[in-house]
């Protein structure tokens, strides 16, 4: 199969031909969440966007294999090795027991998952599970100088790279401006870039999960775990490896240096970072409390699928900021949407030559740096195509297995039982109409025509009678 799609690449930083090292065949892996709390719209913003490239590459007819962590144990409040526990300070928040807070997490965020139409990987693997397989990586760093034991810890010696900042422009100094007070140093790395493989000194002894390791019985920094549980199910050789883009930095940069150090060769050819989901104060994130899940906007009376819509309109690599006044208008678009193809006919042959042009069109958009916002567009202009019902709605339904919005599912009873009655109101207008006619009175039928306008119904005078349509 020819390869078009094409990618940008945080490695590369260029849009690049995508070209997987197995024809057809696409190793994906994506850092999954961490279950100490509800995942955000922000952090679902990075899922979507990861959903509708792994859909895309299957469209485009890849065989794709996804797996995700899901982080129990390990991340520190500071992406860095400072800070205390997530999950254990989730775990004392709600007085649970850490395994317990993971479930209840990870069961929420599947379930989140499953609202906003995000496929699951095919491989869900908790890093709990994964405890043996990162004691073998560390021997491995150790044995080959890549790693040292200092403070009872066990570090990543990154001076031994030829290049660290891979991913990065970041030089030494500039990282060292921007190092905050409030940060503690830990006297023990050699190197300020420095990160832990394994704890089992550290500044918080009540650490819950803790497992026999050959250097004392402690627990596994987080990096580690996305190079281990990857290489386990993808092998040596990944082509995508995603993530939100605070994962660029240290996260990613370090899994990049103990996997390639670990393996002796290069390990991901291309990088996607799907950008942040902005407040009005900046990136949303889980610590700032108050936090905007998806129960919360059903509450206020969105359809998941709107905020899927809200995502989707724009670039995956632009900043988006939330707001409910583009939530409103999403809103009115996406039902509105639903309801024209609702009252697509599905009777009649699909025109073949018109469902590949626009196919053709719609790959091409999302082959295009995975242009969601033009995919869309394309849609829209099958709808008012100079073709049939049942090829629109043929389209439809397979545009639809990348978009995730629902499109040929039958709408909500209440908005089903709206359309019947728009729709013999509208039969009763046209009926109405047709007798001013008859009776000569134009006035009356223009008056009747401009009635249905305002209640967004355009009427058209064809050989086959009068047919109408939603413009609104
Ligand atoms: P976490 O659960 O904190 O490990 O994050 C899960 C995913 O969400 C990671 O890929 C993060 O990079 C991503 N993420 C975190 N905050 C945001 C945000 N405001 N917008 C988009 N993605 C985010
Ligand atoms: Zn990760």
């Amino acid at each position: 199969m020819e390869d078009r799609v094409s990618l940008y690449n945080t490695l590369t930083r260029r849009v690049e031909t995508f070209v997987p090292n197995e024809p057809g065949k696409v190793l994906m892996y994506t850092c999954g969440p961490t279950v100490y709390h509800f995942a955000h719209i922000g952090n679902l913003r990075s899922y979507i966007e990861e959903d509708v490239l792994e859909k895309t590459l299957r469209y485009l007819g890849y065989d794709v294999k996804r797996v995700m962590n899901i982080t129990d144990v390990g991340h520190l409040s500071d992406d860095g090795d400072n800070g205390e526990d997530k999950m254990v300070k989730g775990a004392q928040r709600e007085h649970k027991t850490v395994m317990e807070i993971a479930k209840f997490y990870t069961d929420a965020f599947f379930a989140d998952c499953r609202k906003l139409n995000i496929k699951m990987p095919d491989v869900v693997e908790p890093a709990t599970n994964c405890i043996p397989e990162f004691i073998h990586m560390i021997e491995v760093l150790l044995e080959k100088g890549y790693a040292y034991r200092a403070g009872e810890n066990v570090y990543f010696d990154t001076s031994k790279l030829k290049e660290y900042y891979v991913l990065t422009n970041h030089s030494e100094e500039s990282l060292l401006e921007g190092v905050r007070d409030d940060v503690d140093v830990d006297e023990n790395k050699k190197n300020k870039n420095d990160f832990v493989l394994w704890f089992t000194k550290s500044k918080f002894e009540d650490q819950a999960l803790k497992w026999d390791s050959p250097w004392g019985v402690g627990y596994p920094g987080w990096h580690i775990e996305c190079s281990c549980i990857s290489m386990k199910h993808l092998g040596e050789y990944m082509d995508i490896h995603c993530g939100g883009v605070d994962n660029i930095f240290p996260h990613h940069t370090n899994e990049i240096a103990q996997s390639e150090s670990y393996l002796g060769h290069k390990w991901c050819n291309y990088w996607f970072h799907v950008n942040h989901l902005n407040d009005k104060n900046g990136k949303m994130s889980k610590s700032k409390g108050g936090i905007l899940t998806v129960s919360v906007i059903e509450e206020k009376g969105y359809h998941p699928l709107v905020y899927r819509m809200f995502c989707l309109q724009s670039h995956y690599r632009k900043p988006l900021e939330f707001s409910y006044d583009v939530m409103d208008q999403v809103k009115a678009a996406y039902e509105k949407l639903r309801r024209r193809v609702s009252s697509l006919a599905a009777d009649g042959a699909v025109d073949e030559a018109v469902f590949a042009q626009y196919r053709t069109q719609f790959e091409d958009a999302l082959a295009n740096d995975i242009n969601t916002a033009s995919a869309i567009t394309v849609l829209y202009d099958v709808l008012k195509a100079d073709t049939n019902d049942a090829t629109k709605k043929a389209l439809a339904k397979s545009f639809d297995e990348v978009l995730g919005l629902d499109l040929t599912e039958p709408l909500p009873q209440k908005e089903e039982s709206a359309d019947s009655e728009l729709a013999a109101w509208v039969a009763e207008m046209i009926g109405k109409r047709a007798e001013a006619k008859k009776a000569k009175d134009f006035a009356a039928a223009d008056a009747i025509r401009e009635e249905l306008a305002a209640r967004g119904v355009q009427i058209k005078d064809t050989r086959e009678g009068v047919v109408w349509e939603l413009t609104k």
